[in-house]
Formats: structure tokens, sequence, C-alpha cells
């Protein structure tokens, strides 16, 4: 991208950059709410290392309810069914009634109250981000689960020997399973369901993973959610060799036995209701092939950023783009698509329509980044939708495999090729093309096709294409 996106840097950091209180106060922070700049009579201020804010950024910009009491020197926010009472000058706050220190206090300066924003907005829930190069306070609904979900998982739990449980809330139930293989699994989703905020306190990157070591039809299991909106929680148990099992329902619980497919019971008249096999032949052929769309970024009157060796963005992008689609026609399981294939500029939406009219199953944007300081360097892989999370990981460890750049993370951001589109999407940021040594790297031929194959090996891990 043209733009220098920085690390995701929380407000700690940003305290410590302004530590110098008082002379600070000319950093005017621009303040956004899920992308949406947020306008403020009185300008935010660095104080007492926080940024603080007027009381009706907070009630017309978050949406909150605030109350000053002038004699009480208290200011009350609600939101929902919470509370937090700020007393003026005081760094312990109330938060529903329970007592919690803050790093700052509310004041007032020149006549109007002003109070801490990231402690109002962490106490509701609200992510933060700062963007140091465009000074840019970042605020973010977190999402919330979806007023249709029905139930929540509660535990999943190994019994030993070749079960698993799963305890749920309300109503769970699954959807007929997928059988994927290499390796071989069974991939089992409940729509309309979520997990308990217990079991999501579990969660690691968004999963919970368990190895089973000592089983003959069970190697282990994972689970997550695996879409927000709506909610759908997907469990994938890795198994064995022609094995089937058995799903048994009770109050509360679902309970599944691995067993040898020759051991799935086929009576009729069996308690169990209904006996599922897991067919153990591959899926329809006309499924096995994907539709991969490839997006080379910019281009024609759009040329991206410029190199430090005065080649331009668009120009890597394409040439990667380009390999990646020599290796690709390769693949009989994957049909390669491009967003352009020349020095053109489609648009943005045209790129997602062209991606969506495919009914593509996998969409990479190739970029590379640049920044204002030669010394940023290093690749970053970015995601928006929850569908899209473990397409980014995967790629992410080719791009750092292939780049041999610095590891700058995967990131979420709400790129209109990665938001609009449906199917699982990310882009990546090969390098900085402000960097010398990114450059040439980016600029190499040898460099450019370890990227285009380090890159389709993970389109072909993602799909468990061999
Ligand atoms: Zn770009």
């Amino acid at each position: 991208m043209k733009r220098f996106v920085s690390m995701l840097l929380f407000m700690s950091v940003f305290f410590t950059l302004f530590a110098t209180v008082g002379h600070a106060a000319e950093v005017i922070p621009k303040l956004y709410l899920n992308g949406k700049l947020l306008q403020s009579e009185v300008n935010p201020q660095i104080i007492d290392n926080a940024t603080v804010v007027p009381v009706r950024t907070v009630s017309e910009g978050l949406g909150y309810q605030i109350t000053w009491d002038n004699a009480a020197k208290t200011a009350t926010v609600n939101h929902g069914n919470d509370v937090i009472k700020l007393k003026l000058n005081d760094n312990i706050a109330l938060v529903n009634d329970q007592m919690v220190q803050m790093d700052t206090t509310a004041s007032i300066i020149k006549g109007t109250t002003l109070v801490p924003l990231r402690f109002i907005g962490e106490q509701f829930g609200l992510g933060f981000e700062w963007k140091a190069t465009e000074k840019e306070v970042h605020m973010y609904e977190q999402p919330t689960v979806p007023a249709e979900t029905t139930g929540w998982i509660t535990q999943i739990s190994y019994d030993g020997g070749s079960s698993l449980t799963i305890n749920y809330d309300g109503v769970v139930k699954a959807n007929k399973p997928l059988l994927l293989e290499n390796p071989k699994r069974v991939v089992f989703d409940f729509p309309a369901t979520a997990y308990s905020s217990d079991l999501n306190a579990q969660f690691l990157n968004g999963q919970v993973q368990f190895e089973v070591t000592d089983s003959t039809y069970l190697d282990g299991f994972r689970y997550s959610l695996f879409s927000n909106s709506p909610a759908t929680a997907r469990l994938v148990i890795l198994i064995g060799d022609n094995t089937g099992y058995v799903m048994t329902e009770d109050l509360g619980k679902i309970h599944l036995s691995f067993m040898s497919l020759t051991d799935v019971p086929v009576d009729p008249n069996a308690s169990i209701d209904p006996p599922v096999v897991i067919e153990p032949e591959n899926p329809p052929a006309a499924s096995d092939v994907f539709d991969v769309v490839i997006d080379p970024g910019h281009g024609g009157s759009d040329p991206g950023a410029k190199s430090v060796l005065n080649m331009w963005e668009k120009e890597f992008n394409l040439a990667v783009s380009l390999k990646m689609k020599t290796l690709l026609e390769k693949e009989s399981k994957i049909k390669v698509h491009l967003t352009r294939t020349g020095d053109t500029y489609p648009s943005l939406a045209e790129r997602v329509k062209f991606a969506e009219s495919l009914k593509a199953d996998l969409f990479l944007s190739i970029h590379s980044n640049s920044a204002a300081s030669a010394s940023i360097m290093g690749a970053e892989t970015y995601y928006y939708r929850d569908n899209s999370k473990s397409l980014a990981a995967i790629i992410h460890k080719h791009l750092i495999a292939g780049t041999g750049t610095k590891d700058r993370g995967v990131k979420k951001e709400a790129y209109k090729v990665i938001k609009e589109t449906t199917m699982p999407a990310v882009l990546v940021e090969a390098g900085f093309l402000s960097s010398a040594s990114d450059a040439k790297m980016l600029f190499d031929d040898a460099s450019q096709n370890r990227i285009a194959s380090e890159l389709v090996a993970g389109i072909k891990e993602y799909l468990n294409v061999k």
C-alpha cells in the first residue's frame, strides 16, 4: 500500500512516547471510531501521559451517556448496564461500584471537563490502536456475538479411548460433517453456536488445540469460532484411516465415539440414532478444483509506492503475481485468475466484483510497503474477516520464508479488497520499498521466484491440495 501502516502500538507505548508531560499538549491526536473520524469542538489532549477528551466527545462521538455532577465533581458514564464514575482529580474510578485504579484522572481545563479516553473505552469493550505516523487513535467496537446465537458450547473434552464429549447450553446441532484429507480429518460446524466465555478465555490465537497420542482412531482435535456473524463454532477432529464414528445426544451433551469403520453399527434398531459413517472416498471431482484469485495491487495510472531503486510497487506486485500464475497453472486442482495481467488499473470495486462473480475459493492480494523511515523493513499479512484468519496465518508463514525479511506479523485491517469480498481473503505486504535491503530483495528475480513459490505453497497448504 502507499500508506505506511504502523505497527500496532497500544496506548501504553503511546504514553511513553509523550512522557514529557505538558510540552506535549501541541500533539493533537485524531480520534477514530470504527474508521470514522470523530469531530470534537475541543481538541483531545495528552495530559498526565494519557489522552483526555471532552465529555461531549464521549457522549456524541462514542454514544455513551455522560453526566457531570458539579457539586460532587463527578462524571458518570453509562453504556448499556455498565456505569463508570470518575471523580475530579481522583485516580480511583468506580466501575459498576468496583474501585479501579486509573493512570490518569478527570480534570477541568479552561472550563471543559476532560475524561480519560482509553480507560472509559476499554471498560466498555473498545479496542485501541495508536498509529504513530498519522498520530491517530483508532477505536474499534469489538465484534459481539450476534443475537441469533441459540447455543453456547461450554466444554469439549477428550474422554480417553477414542471419544469426545461436547457440553453445551441452549440449542446446539451439528451440520452434516465434512471429511477432508491430508491430514484425514472430520469437520463439524455448529450453526448459531458460540463458546461460553469461560471456554473462550482458554483460546490461544483464536483456537484451542488438543493432541491425542494414545488412540488408534483419534489423533487430536481443535476448535475455533469459524464465523462471528452468524456465529458458527467449528470442531476439527484428526482421525486415523478407515475411521468412522457414532454420535449420540443427551441433554446438553453430544458424544462422539470413533471406531473402525467396520465396527460402526448399521442396525436400524440400534439405540444410537442415527449412526453416521464417514465416507472414506474423496469428495466429488468437481469440488476438487479451487478457483484462486491473485490480485496484483495497483497498476496503470496508480503506480503504488516508489522504491529506493526507482522502481514502482505495481511492477513488483505484477512480477510476483505472474510467477504465481505460472506455478498455479501447473496445479490440476487449482484454477488461477488474475485481476490484472498487465499494466492496467482495475478499480478496487472491480477487483472485488471479479472475485465474487467467480465465486472464488481464495483471494490473495499482492502489495509491497513504504514508510517515511528507511530503517523500517519487514513483511506483513493482513486479513479482515474472521473466515480469513487461518488463511492469513498460513500465507504469512510462507511469506516470511519466501522473503527472508523481518516478520512484522499478521494484522487486521479493513482494506476494501479483503473486506468486501466474502471468500477467505488476505493481502500481503512483502517488504518495504523504502528500505534498501527490502527493495533489493523485492526486485531480485531469484527472490521473486522464491516468494511466488512460497505463496503458492501456502495456497496449496490452505486448500489441502497435494
Ligand atoms: Zn500497495
